[in-house]
């Protein structure tokens, strides 16, 4: 007789984000004074707990995603290994000016300014399921401003995933009608 039980998929959420958190690194001031820049660098110096944040990422989502999409740079490293983990196809999202085919492009604000993302033309069908990966959702411009993108594609966002979101710069506001999830909140 066995009095093992199914591990509680929560709880081991709850512990990867309470690792996790410990993995991240705060700079202070960086890139400019009055930011507090969330360091990844430690989390990807981990190759165990990187591991098992691509896994928990792609246990939410295998089977229902046709494409994962990353958002430049740092969203290329988990989106990419996702996209590894599903077995899909991993399609870069990048600022102005990088993809040397026909794009898609997007401007949207900064704090200070704007900016530009653009996608291939080519990378995404009209109704295909794109799962959209980045490291941090800040402000949601960034976010918002892919998810345009992939509608002009005819996508279908299944969701925006994230390793931290900085609540509150209510980020999600930007992006009302697609499902937000983050690993840790701040
Ligand atoms: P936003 O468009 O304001 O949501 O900003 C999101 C993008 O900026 C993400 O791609 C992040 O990589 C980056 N970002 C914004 N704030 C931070 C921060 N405090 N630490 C690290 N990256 C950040």
């Amino acid at each position: 007789m066995s009095f093992r039980s199914e591990p509680d998929p929560s709880l081991s959420r709850s512990t990867l984000a309470q690792d996790v958190s410990a993995a991240l690194r705060d700079v202070p001031d960086f890139p400019e004074p009055g930011i507090v820049f969330k360091d990844f660098t430690p989390l990807l110096a981990d190759a165990v707990l990187s591991g098992r944040v691509v896994d928990d990422l792609a246990d939410r989502h295998r089977g229902g995603v046709d494409i994962v999409a990353g958002i430049e740079a740092r969203g290329f490293v988990f989106g990419a290994a996702t996209a590894y983990a599903l077995a899909v196809p991993f399609v870069p999202i990048r600022k102005a000016g990088k993809l040397p085919s026909a794009t898609h492009r997007v401007d949207y604000d900064l704090e200070y300014g704007s900016a530009t993302l653009e996608m291939h033309t080519d990378a995404v069908k009209p109704g295909q399921r794109v799962l959209l990966v980045d490291d941090v959702l800040a402000t949601g411009g960034t976010a918002a401003a892919t998810v345009e993108l992939l509608r002009r594609a005819e996508a279908t966002v299944v969701a925006v995933e994230v390793i931290l979101e900085l609540a509150f710069l209510s980020g999600r506001d930007a992006v009302p009608d697609v499902v937000v999830r983050a690993l840790l909140t701040s």
